[in-house]
């Protein structure tokens, strides 16, 4: 053998609980290095030394760490399963209100969205985001219930919840989210009042779960759109080939290019901290630390993916 390189267990001999507890310890130093984003008061307060990782297998092995059964904000995760629906509810005719390139802006930047005349990049920036919440909304009366019980059916737990406060606290500083759904009104690409769009987006980016709770959501990615746990067919197999191709290459806003260089898995991160990785056709993974770094993703969240896949020698690569 080469020096230098190890013998690479098989996938059935990893020892998942032994790889995240050593993430864990890996990271330790850096929880404090970012950020907790502030522009939602609500989640200002939440402690930066909060640290979780949980992953399941498609073959029913699971292992977590640290604060996995702690419900926090998954604020942008939760564009992953609204477009879901909005996807199994619509069909590809959903691509015409909406694109699928990377943006290379930040997540909640408008001025793209002007010289591309209101159609959103793609779905897991906050302007795609609001015509799926307005594709979601406008076919569903009860649509904000439709999400959560959405999600609660996803995650087999259906104590989650709306977090009311973060999502008052972020609609009465949802400026910028206002303007850029008036500015897609303006343009005929919100089918619903604005203020039912906004209503129904603060509440799903409120969603409170935990790591545990967000990889049995997420499961259905890893496993052809089945879920895990139950063996409900969620997804048609190419519908969540797609929905990783997306979160693949749009799922972590303007620093998408150095999560695939790093990490190299499809995933969707939240201002709140937390991260959704999917390795298709393996696992799911979760993690949460609230320190964000400057393009607004998790700092810790993001080196302990990248531990992760490195030590488990895997990745879509
Ligand atoms: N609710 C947040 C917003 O719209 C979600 C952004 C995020 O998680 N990146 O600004």
């Amino acid at each position: 053998m080469p020096s230098g390189s190890k013998r690479r267990k098989s996938d059935r001999q990893i020892d998942f609980q032994t790889v995240l507890d050593g993430i864990a310890k890996a990271v330790k130093g850096d929880l404090k290095k970012g950020r907790v984003a502030t522009y939602i008061p609500a989640l200002a307060r939440v402690p930066k030394s909060k640290f979780a990782m949980a992953v399941l297998c498609n073959d029913g092995r699971q292992a977590a760490c640290g604060d996995a059964d702690e419900a926090f904000s998954i604020q942008s995760v939760s564009k992953v399963f609204t477009l879901t629906m909005a996807l199994r509810a619509e069909g590809t005719s959903l691509w015409r209100r909406v694109g699928r390139e990377p943006s290379g802006n930040r997540f909640n930047s408008l001025i793209q969205l002007e010289y591309e005349l209101g159609i959103p990049r793609n779905p897991l920036i906050n302007a795609g985001a609001h015509v799926v919440t307005d594709s979601v909304v406008n076919r569903d009366p009860n649509g904000k219930q439709a999400i959560l019980d959405h999600v609660r059916r996803l995650a087999g737990n259906k104590k989650i919840k709306f977090d009311e406060e973060v999502a008052r606290s972020e609609r009465a500083a949802g400026h910028w989210n206002a303007a850029i759904a008036n500015f897609l009104k303006a343009h005929g690409n919100l089918k619903s009042d604005v203020d039912r769009v906004l209503d129904a987006y603060f509440h799903q980016c409120s969603i409170a779960m935990s790591c545990r709770d967000l990889v049995r959501a997420g499961s259905f990615l890893a496993n052809r759109g089945v879920d895990q746990r139950t063996g409900e067919r969620i997804t048609t197999v190419r519908e969540s080939k797609r929905i990783n191709a997306v979160m693949m290459t749009c799922g972590l806003y303007d620093a998408v290019g150095s999560f695939a260089y790093r990490v190299g898995i499809p995933a969707k991160s939240g201002v709140g901290g937390g991260i959704l990785g999917i390795i298709p056709g393996f696992l799911a993974v979760a993690v949460w630390s609230p320190g964000l770094d400057a393009t607004g993703n998790s700092l810790a969240g993001v080196k302990a993916l990248e531990l992760f896949t490195t030590r488990i020698h895997k990745s879509v690569f």
